[in-house]
């Protein structure tokens, strides 16, 4: 005798969702698997721009390297200030930037100096050129002026000797800038981290190809490749793969043997035609996980030779999702970036209501703006389903909803992942 009913096999819409992982637990899991590369090069220091430290600065030199002024003005002794009225001084020379007075100066003696000109041998003061009198090779100064007032010590900013940047920066301009002011003409940075990556599927159709009956062109490529360029990493785009076994299992060899991180998109679900998990789980060691978010809950994390490998759910919206979420901090990580660029969270009010069903982690595409300096509003996309891409494009953040939570009414503020700038 045959069942009356048809038993559910455990699918994506379930409301259960029991055995699913936590995302903070993938992402946990994620970060505690991979570590940071060792290998180093020596750059010009314009080439370190963006990329990672592998050594300790300790300056060289004391910055400024000699006590100079703050300001156009005359650089006097402090024992010369006037108790009260005024006193007349005598400017015997100027101090420029770069061009000191090095002729003799006594007490009683004025020094004209401009900004960054080197303080003259005794001089500790400088009264600024709006609140004197010049009159011919006299200048008059009155009451009013602290002792060693508009002065910038040698040393003040960086004394020689001391601990400048630590492995692990991210070098801005800011820090070649710094660099730069050290006298340091190259530097010691990790090398790039080389990601490789290829799509998977039967159906995909590269651009410029005309479309068959079920067909679809490869964008997934195309946003992973986008994304990985924000992280000045060197990218290895194999193509797109058939769904055959061979072919996939040729690719991750290919893959393995050039990169440091392997990336694929589609195959990883159960569909009869997914080789990837089978032949990971064949060349190397891979851990499978249905993570409770929404949208891209399976993705593999294994070990593939030296590579480590990320394999992204196949829809569009779940790929960028899922890179953003797990493979983005793992490769900053890689990469020896121990100050990994917070991605911060901002308070916002939502002005739609949003749809949830409490369950899963859910990453709505929102657009988050400013409504008054300091305060955000954000709004939905709308349409959120994983294999719509134009809400990725239409957003510029992730409305983060917890798990535990439902629907939320428009007017209740939420949390809320600005993007902009990082995919
Ligand atoms: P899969 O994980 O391979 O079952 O794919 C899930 C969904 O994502 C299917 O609708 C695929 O057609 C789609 N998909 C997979 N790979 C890509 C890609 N590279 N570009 C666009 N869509 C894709
Ligand atoms: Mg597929």
């Amino acid at each position: 005798m045959q069942d009356k009913e048809i038993k559910h096999q455990p699918g994506c819409e379930d409301e259960l969702n029991t055995g699913l992982l936590s995302v903070a637990e993938a992402q946990a899991r994620i970060m505690d698997g991979v570590s940071a590369l060792t290998a180093a090069e020596t750059l010009p220091l314009r080439e370190t721009l963006g990329r990672v430290l592998a050594e300790n600065i300790i300056s060289p030199i004391n910055v400024p390297s000699h006590t100079n002024s703050a300001m156009d003005g005359y650089a006097i002794r402090a024992a010369d200030l006037p108790a009260e009225g005024v006193r007349e001084f005598l400017v015997p020379g100027t101090s420029w930037a770069g061009r000191p007075y090095l002729g003799p100066s006594g007490p009683g003696e004025a020094i004209q100096i401009m900004t960054g000109g080197m303080m003259p041998n005794g001089m500790d003061t400088v009264i600024m050129q709006e609140q004197v009198e010049r009159d011919g090779d006299m200048v008059r100064i009155g009451t009013g002026h602290k002792p060693g007032q508009n002065v910038r010590a040698a040393g003040e900013d960086i004394t020689e000797g001391q601990a400048v940047l630590a492995p692990g920066k991210h070098l801005t301009a800011a820090d070649t800038g710094l660099l730069a002011s050290l006298g340091l003409a190259e530097v010691s940075v990790y090398r790039r981290l080389k990601v490789a990556f290829f799509s998977t599927g039967d159906e995909l159709r590269a651009v410029g190809e005309p479309l068959g009956p079920g067909e679809i062109h490869d964008s997934n490529r195309y946003t992973l490749y986008g994304m990985l360029k924000k992280l000045d990493v060197e990218i290895i785009d194999i193509g797109v793969v058939k769904d055959q076994r061979e072919l996939i299992e040729q690719a991750f060899k290919k893959a393995a043997g050039c990169a440091d991180v392997i990336i694929t998109s589609g195959g990883v679900s159960v569909g009869e035609a997914d080789f990837v998990k089978e032949i990971l789980e064949k060349l190397g060691s891979m851990s499978f996980w249905k993570i409770a978010m929404k949208p891209g809950r399976p993705v593999t994390f294994g070990q593939l030779d030296d590579a480590v490998f990320f394999g992204l759910p196949g829809n569009p919206v779940s790929v960028m999702v899922t890179f953003f979420q797990f493979v983005r901090p793992a490769l900053l990580k890689m990469s020896g970036e121990t100050d990994a660029a917070s991605v911060y969270l901002v308070r916002a009010r939502t002005t739609t209501a949003l749809r949830k069903r409490p369950g899963r982690f859910e990453f709505q595409r929102g657009v988050l703006e400013q409504s008054v300096p300091g305060e955000f509003t954000v709004h939905s996309v709308g349409a959120q389903g994983s294999g719509i891409l134009r809400s990725m494009s239409e957003a510029n953040c992730f409305i983060m909803l917890e798990p535990e939570q439902s629907g939320i009414e428009a007017g209740q503020e939420v949390l809320v992942q600005p993007f902009q700038n990082l995919i």
